[in-house]
């Protein structure tokens, strides 16, 4: 047996939320990026909201947030504890339950909203969920929108570990595919990393990458020690693996992705390339061009 000598990514920076908010009356966010200046360095990754975890009493209200519109990137929903309610300009609508993911591309235009889904609210419970946004290079951001409802069951996971293993939501792991269909190379992975394991995790060299420590406590590469919840580690482009000792069960969302390199101009819900376009997606919005909810 030969063994290859791995090279890994080294940590260049960890960070805690740049940002503690509410997003509308159900979302309780941890802002991982880039609220706290982590930007280019995780391109094509936009943006990072740990919303989480929270208890909320039982309540009649459909807490959440209200018709809102997307152009020109992806929504990436997963959620952890409780369940969100989705409906969109498109008609679609849905219930992402623990385990499961919803993939939002957006393109050229959808407005939606993203609810408590009610069974849950009206019993109440603990509320966990992140929603990253992937960006998209200029020539698919006015495709048409899509939208992958992925199940926990189609989520394919790796072992890692005795208990520790990785769902690979999207990209490849050890060969194993994740189901989310990207239009740039993207590996989206959450792992449920036991106490005293120890592993590795291949991602490809080239791409920028992040581990983003949700909770319980590891070790990077031997070295950087994530000892408090809600913290990102951005790793190097160049190295094509990270390891992970786990001192206490965590969960963590490992990421990476190739960089798109494009001009990024974004307007709130709206990530295009020029200011001309964030101009037009306004109005492209105010005149009802991106639908509405029925
Ligand atoms: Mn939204």
């Amino acid at each position: 047996m030969t063994t290859t000598a791995v090279k890994t990514k080294s940590v260049l920076q960890v960070r805690g939320p740049g940002s503690n908010h509410w997003v509308g009356d159900g979302f309780p966010v941890r802002n991982m990026f880039p609220s706290n200046g982590i930007d280019a360095q995780v391109n094509p990754f936009l943006m990072l909201d740990y919303a989480g975890p929270k208890h909320f009493a039982p309540t009649k209200k459909h807490q959440g947030v209200d018709e809102h519109p997307h152009r020109g990137f992806e929504t990436v929903t997963i959620a952890y504890q409780g369940a969100v309610e989705h409906r969109d300009s498109g008609g679609h609508s849905g219930v992402i339950f623990p385990g499961d993911v919803q993939w939002m591309t957006a393109a050229s235009g959808v407005v939606h909203e993203e609810k408590h889904e009610r069974e849950f609210a009206e019993k109440g419970g603990v509320f966990e969920m992140v929603q990253l946004w992937v960006n998209l290079p200029a020539a698919v951001k006015m495709s048409a929108p899509r939208y992958q409802a992925i199940t926990k069951e189609q989520i394919p996971s790796v072992q890692l570990g005795k208990e520790s293993y990785a769902r690979v939501i999207a990209g490849e792991l050890e060969g194993v595919k994740g189901p989310a269909k990207t239009f740039t190379p993207v590996n989206v992975f959450d792992v449920l990393a036991k106490a005293g394991e120890r592993f590795e995790l291949a991602l490809p060299a080239g791409q920028n990458a992040a581990v983003v420590l949700l909770k319980g406590k590891v070790k990077l590469n031997g070295t950087t020690a994530l000892e408090e919840d809600a913290l990102i580690a951005v790793l190097s482009p160049d190295g094509d693996a990270v390891s992970v000792d786990v001192s206490e069960d965590a969960t963590l969302l490992v990421l990476s992705g190739e960089p798109i390199n494009e001009p990024v101009a974004s307007y709130g819900p709206f990530v295009m390339n020029t200011r001309e376009e964030l101009v037009q997606a306004v109005e492209d919005y105010r005149n009802g061009k991106m639908g509405h909810l029925s």
